[in-house]
């Protein structure tokens, strides 16, 4: 939604300026935020069929506002998306997840890889790749233990860049994840076309997969068009056993929700990581 631009405004209308001053002071706070390190992640992970099989782990944005206590991404990622911020923060956010990886394995510990959301402007800057080049060496994390959850729209709006960019990040052995699957405006066609690995099924859609026809059948129908294409499937916002056992008989055996697990702070996650044999 390209509507935040401030020259489009050709009439003065009361509600627009509250708008753009409501923006523009929340850019600022997003800056001091950023230079007062307000920012922390929350990792939730993602398992293989049960609990016990902690196979990733999704890094999730919370700012810590001094006044305004933990506010979720939902409030400040579409305003940082109008501005090259959501660049700064992404960048953040990747420097983040390594040096968090990097504490993992300085203490024996064996990482699972973790995926970072990235923003269409973000992949698309030209920026990203060499970003995240520098930032492996500098922690000397392998970029299989990487992975970039993009969202479906920005892939279609510029199907070339994305095929480049994408095919950077797998040469570096990260691997892609469409995040929200299903919500965007599929076409086949660009789904062969795009380097991917993961389809990840909509929340919205597994809301009511064990109990409401349209949503079995789309989400037997993402599932066997992953199947079909060599990807991966994995379910998110599984919250109760219903849908759980559906998506497993669907043939979708990985999963991420509040059945599982919480989003949690990165020492909880210490304790479901394996020590690493010693040598
Ligand atoms: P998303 O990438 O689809 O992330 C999943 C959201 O669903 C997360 O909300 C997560 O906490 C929530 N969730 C997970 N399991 C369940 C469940 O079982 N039930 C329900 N009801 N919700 C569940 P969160 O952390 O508030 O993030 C919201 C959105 O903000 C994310 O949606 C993502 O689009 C964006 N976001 C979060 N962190 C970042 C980031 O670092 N960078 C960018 N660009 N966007 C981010
Ligand atoms: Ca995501
Ligand atoms: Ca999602
Ligand atoms: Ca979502």
């Amino acid at each position: 939604a390209k509507e935040g631009g401030r020259d489009n405004y050709k009439i003065f209308q009361p509600y627009m300026a509250e708008n753009v001053t409501k923006s523009a002071t929340y850019e600022r706070l997003i800056k001091i935020g950023l230079a007062k390190q307000q920012f922390h992640l929350v990792y939730q992970p993602k398992v293989f069929r049960s609990k016990d099989n902690v196979i990733a782990l999704e890094a999730l944005i919370r700012w810590d506002h001094p006044q305004q206590g933990i506010i979720p991404p939902s409030e400040f990622i579409p305003i940082a998306e109008e501005s090259n911020l959501i660049i700064q923060l992404g960048e953040m956010v990747i420097n983040q997840a390594l040096t968090q990886i990097r504490e993992w394995i300085d203490q024996d510990l064996t990482p699972v890889p973790v995926a970072v959301n990235v923003s269409g402007k973000h992949l698309i800057s030209d920026e990203l790749v060499p970003f995240i080049k520098q930032q492996l060496v500098l922690f000397s994390i392998p970029g299989s233990l990487l992975e970039i959850e993009i969202t479906e729209g920005v892939l279609i709006e510029d199907i070339e860049s994305c095929i480049n960019v994408l095919e950077e990040l797998k040469a570096l052995d990260i691997s892609i994840s469409i995040d929200d699957f299903g919500t965007g405006y599929s076409s086949l066609n660009y789904l062969k076309r795009l380097p991917l690995d993961i389809l990840k099924i909509d929340q919205s859609f597994v809301e009511e997969c064990h109990r409401k026809d349209e949503d079995t059948e789309i989400c037997a129908t993402i599932i066997n068009l992953a199947k079909n294409l060599n990807l991966n499937t994995i379910a998110e916002g599984v919250e109760t056993e219903g849908q759980l056992n559906t998506l497993l008989q669907l043939g979708c055996e990985v999963f991420q929700g509040y059945y599982f697990y919480k989003p949690l702070a990165a020492n909880k996650i210490s304790a479901l990581l394996t020590l690493t044999n010693p040598t």
